[in-house]
């Protein structure tokens, strides 16, 4: 568990070491299944932009308070949950298969707006994870684009044995082939490498709240 301006300070030196500006690199404090202490001490401390795994809980947590927040969708997303999801989150960063675009295509229309998506991807072809697979990645990017959906980038979460490192390689080659800027890729041990292969959204948990219980 560290200060806010801890985990700061170490992205931005990943950002300069490897010639980046920090101020491109956003912080999500991954607030999953954290005591409300915990959580009001990283809102005490300045953060406003904050990850959830589940819908439910993020709307527990959060609906009664989200002025002035950014927040984060970064679990996996059902498609009878979609409504819910895009009427609370900023962000949703697992936008992994052409069934949940065509979903979120017609609740956009619905709204007249839509929270911005990263596309997920299944970076090490793991059976049991989500994200779309390394071979339809530029065709889900394609849906989501011919949908007129706002596309930030691309998200993935490498396998938890692995060095991350090549993941997030071929993550930034995938999204630099497509066009496409936003990188959703790091968490608490590995969001340094993430920042030095380019990342610009890290999701930080446990090494900012604490062990999850
Ligand atoms: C839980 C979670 C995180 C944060 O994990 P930590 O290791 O606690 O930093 C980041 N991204 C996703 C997709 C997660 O589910």
């Amino acid at each position: 568990m560290a200060t806010l301006q801890a985990i700061r300070d170490r992205i931005d030196a990943a950002a300069r070491g490897a010639g980046r500006d920090p101020g491109a690199v956003t912080l999500i404090a991954v607030s999953k299944t954290q005591p409300d202490d915990r959580v009001a001490a990283v809102l005490a401390q300045g953060q406003r932009v904050f990850g959830e795994n589940r819908v439910q809980e993020a709307q527990s947590r959060w609906e009664a308070r989200r002025d002035g927040l950014e927040l984060h969708l970064i679990g996996p997303l059902q498609t009878n949950k979609a409504r819910a999801a895009v009427a609370l989150f900023d962000v949703i960063h697992t936008v992994d298969r052409a069934r949940l675009v065509a979903v979120l295509a017609r609740l956009a229309q619905e709204r007249g707006h839509s929270p911005a998506l990263f596309v997920q991807v299944n970076t090490g072809d793991e059976s049991q994870k989500a994200g779309c697979a390394v071979a339809e990645v530029d065709a889900l990017v394609a849906q989501v684009r011919g949908e007129g959906l706002p596309l930030l980038g691309l998200m993935c979460i490498p396998p938890v044995d692995a060095d991350p490192a090549p993941h997030f390689r071929a993550l930034r080659a995938m999204a630099e082939r497509n066009g496409l800027a936003g990188l959703s890729m790091g968490m608490s041990a590995d969001f340094e490498t993430a920042v030095t292969e380019g990342a610009t959204h890290v999701r930080v948990g446990s090494a900012l709240f604490g062990a999850r219980g």
